[in-house]
This record gives structure tokens, C-alpha cells and sequence, in this order.
């Protein structure tokens, strides 16, 4: 990159090498446990200023840059260490409070608990009627006083069942086109009327919930962003974090051990042409993504944005990780499917659909993919112009 972001890598590295070993996910541990796990980790960064590096110091970030960022996650990603919990809180939902929250003071204090993990923020969008649509939501925000009222239900919350505060998009004037009446808050997650019920995934996850809102009621000052302008502050949120550093590549070397040491029709699988070749696509479908990663980090580097590439390495992500997890789980046979046998095989080909959903769907990619790169017409948009309240 530059000598300044290698000498970066090199420090990244060496401290992760002395750290993250005290820290490390074990087969078997319960949520509870990778949750304490991911709350100490989390903290141990802060201390070495590498838990939310983009964030301002005041908050408690190390106010460097995106690349910083980029280069401490590519080293961090080399360890298995519970990363997951807190990238919301700390990518989108709280660095979209400090933007546009309207307390330094509180900011000062809910900052630094966020960043050192002592609390966390989830991000309250999606809507039974409402996910890819995301103007769609119908959750509603009504004015009483100096006070809103918010009912409705929220779903496919990650962490509110552990969330201290959660962000949340509602719709505060349906009388107008459905991207103009939505309005923008945080909520403190233990306000009397949120119920949370956590929903548990066919992988055994319970990191998704349904949340629901009954009257309950929040100040005025907890609106951020304009009334009626919450669907700009949303796409802010959605904008936060340019560019995402994630580990969802199929474990090749483990699959090729795999395949040394399983047998098929007496020989090692390894020998079999169909699995070689699985193989190598693989291996060539890896070395594309992480091509398509350089040229986004290249971009950042040189001042400009990542670009729509993304869409295509979040879309061949998905299909890849699958294929790769489909043969790991053929080769291992019967084992592979025992209920209960979580191994990480099983488990990855189990999620890699869910990659496909979560943080753009891959037909929603494909949209963008055909409209940004191809330059293919817009989709049909019906309710243009329409108010909400008029759409069927
Ligand atoms: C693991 C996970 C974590 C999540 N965490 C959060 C969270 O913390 N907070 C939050 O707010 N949300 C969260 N979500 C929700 C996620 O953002 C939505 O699931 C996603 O936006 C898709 O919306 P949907 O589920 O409503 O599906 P829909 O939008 O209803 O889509 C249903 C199907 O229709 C297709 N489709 C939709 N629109 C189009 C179109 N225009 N053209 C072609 N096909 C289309 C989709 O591709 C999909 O196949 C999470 C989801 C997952 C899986």
C-alpha cells in the first residue's frame, strides 16, 4: 500500500500475534460465553486503539483512516477470534448517533462504552413488510408534545436481545411518497414497551430478533436527522462503513486435507478428477474476489470509493462459499449431516444462504450490477411520486 500502512500491518500483526491467543473462539462454547469472550476482546482492542479505528478519539475511536481499518481487519480476520457481535454497533449504528446526535455530551459518554464493548447498538430497519424495500416501513413515530410515540414491529434485528441502544427508522408522514415521511431515532433498548423475542435460526444462531414497539414513547432530542428526513440518515447508515473487510472464503486448505484423508471407492478423494476440479474452481473463484478486494482497497487508497465491484464479490462470495461447502460436506458423508456435528463444514455450507440475503439479497445485487455496470434500464417503480398511505 504505503510505507506508512506497512509499518501498520507489521504492528497490527504483532499484536494480534500476542493478544488474540487469549481471546480465541473454542468448539462448543455457548452464546454466553463468545459473548463475554467478544466483550473482552472488544475491550482489549480499545486499549491498543483498534477497536473502532475510524471512529473521532473523543469518542473513544483512534481517528485514523479507512485503510487502517481495512488493513487491522484482513490481519484480524487471520485469527479466530469472535468478531461478529459488534459490527453493527460499531459500523453503522453508532457512528451514525455521533453524526448526527444531538448531545456532545451524552455522545462523550455513550461513545466509549460502545467502542470498549461495555454496551451495544443494534440497528432497528427491516420490517416484516420492509427489508430490500426499505422505504416500505411502517413502524410509526407519532409527534405528542415535545415526545414521539413509536408502535410497530421491527425484524431480523442482530443482537437486540443483548442491544443497550438500538437505532431505529420510522415512518412519521404517510401522506406523502414513501422515502419522504420517514424520520430517525435512537432508543434506549430497555424503555418500557420494546419486547424483544429472539428467533432461533435452523443453525441453532440466536442472533436475530423480532422487536416490538408499543407506545413507547421517546423525547425529541433522540430524533437524528431532519423530521420526515430519516430515509437520507439511513442510507448515511447503510454508507458508514465504504468498504467491508469479511471472512467468508471457504477454508481451501482444510477442504484439500479433507479430501487427502477421506477415501472414495478405496482411493483418496483427492485423487478423483471431479473433486480436483471443484478444487481449482474454487481456488480460481478466490483468487478473483481477492482481486476484485485489491482494486476496491486501490480505489480507497487513491481518494475514490470502491465503486459497484462490491455487488459482484458479495454475490460470487455467496455462490462460492456454497459450492466449496457442498463438497466439504459431500466428502465428509454421513458425518457431515449428523445433527449436532457442528463442524465448521457444516456449519458454514449451513449459513452461506444467509450471506445471500443479509446486507443486499443477491437478486438486489444483480439490480445493481445491471443498472451501475451494465447501464441496463431502471426497474419499474410504480409507486413513484405515489403517497404512501395510497399505495395498495
Ligand atoms: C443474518 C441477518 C442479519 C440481519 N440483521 C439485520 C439488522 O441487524 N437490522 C436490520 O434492520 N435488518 C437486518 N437483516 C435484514 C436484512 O436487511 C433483510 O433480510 C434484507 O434486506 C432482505 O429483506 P427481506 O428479508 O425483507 O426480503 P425481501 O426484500 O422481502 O426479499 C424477498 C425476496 O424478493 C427478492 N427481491 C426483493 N426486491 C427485489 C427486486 N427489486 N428485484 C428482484 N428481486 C427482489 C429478494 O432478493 C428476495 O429473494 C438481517 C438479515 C439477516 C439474514
Amino acid at each position: 500500500m504505503n510505507p506508512e500502512l506497512d509499518q501498520y500491518r507489521e504492528e497490527c500483526r504483532a499484536w494480534l500475534n500476542e493478544n488474540a491467543r487469549h481471546c480465541l473462539l473454542q468448539d462448543g462454547m455457548t452464546l454466553d460465553e463468545e459473548i463475554a469472550l467478544a466483550r473482552k476482546w472488544q475491550a482489549l482492542k480499545a486499549d491498543a486503539g483498534y477497536a473502532a479505528i475510524t471512529l473521532p478519539c473523543e469518542y473513544g475511536g483512534a481517528g485514523k483512516s479507512e485503510l487502517h481499518k481495512i488493513v487491522f481487519s484482513e490481519e484480524e480476520m487471520q485469527h479466530r477470534v469472535p468478531r461478529q457481535y459488534f459490527i453493527i454497533s460499531l459500523s453503522n449504528a453508532l457512528p451514525t448517533f455521533l453524526h448526527y446526535g444531538q448531545s456532545n455530551e451524552l455522545k462523550c459518554e455513550l461513545g466509549p462504552k460502545a467502542v470498549r464493548g461495555e454496551q451495544l447498538w443494534c440497528q432497528m430497519f427491516s420490517e416484516p413488510g420492509a427489508g430490500s424495500d426499505l422505504a416500505a416501513v411502517r413502524t410509526k413515530a407519532e409527534k405528542d408534545g415535545d415526545d414521539w410515540i413509536i408502535n410497530g414491529q421491527k425484524l431480523w434485528t442482530s443482537w437486540a436481545q443483548i442491544a443497550d441502544w438500538g437505532v431505529i427508522l420510522t415512518r412519521t408522514d404517510p401522506t406523502v411518497p414513501k422515502h419522504k415521511g420517514l424520520s430517525y431515532f435512537f432508543v434506549n433498548m430497555k424503555s418500557p414497551g420494546i419486547e424483544v423475542r429472539t428467533l432461533k435460526r435452523f443453525t441453532g444462531d440466536q442472533d436475530l430478533n423480532e422487536v416490538f414497539f408499543n407506545d413507547v414513547r421517546i423525547p425529541d432530542s433522540q430524533r437524528l436527522g431532519e423530521v420526515n428526513g430519516g430515509f437520507m440518515v439511513a442510507i448515511h447508515t447503510l454508507m458508514m462503513e465504504r468498504y467491508a473487510v469479511s471472512s467468508v472464503n471457504a477454508p481451501l486448505d482444510e477442504i484439500i486435507e479433507l479430501a487427502k484423508n477421506t477415501k472414495v471407492g478405496g482411493e483418496p478423494a483427492i485423487h478423483d478428477s471431479a473433486i480436483r476440479e471443484t478444487i481449482a474452481d474454487t481456488f480460481i473463484e478466490q483468487q478473483g474476489l481477492r482481486n476484485i478486494h485489491r482494486r476496491a482497497v486501490q480505489a480507497i487508497s487513491d481518494g475514490g470509493s470502491p465503486g459497484p465491484e462490491g455487488a459482484i464479490r458479495k454475490l460470487l462470495m455467496g455462490e462460492s462459499l456454497l459450492r466449496a461447502g457442498k463438497l466439504a460436506m459431500d466428502l465428509l458423508g454421513a458425518e457431515g449431516l449428523r445433527a449436532g456435528s457442528y463442524n465448521r463444514f457444516a456449519k458454514s455450507w449451513l449459513n452461506a444462504p444467509v450471506l445471500r440475503i443479509a446486507g443486499g439479497t443477491d437478486e438486489v445485487l444483480k439490480n445493481t450490477v445491471a443498472e451501475r455496470i451494465l447501464g441496463l434500464p431502471q426497474e419499474m417503480r410504480p409507486d413513484k411520486g405515489k403517497a404512501f398511505n395510497e399505495l395498495p
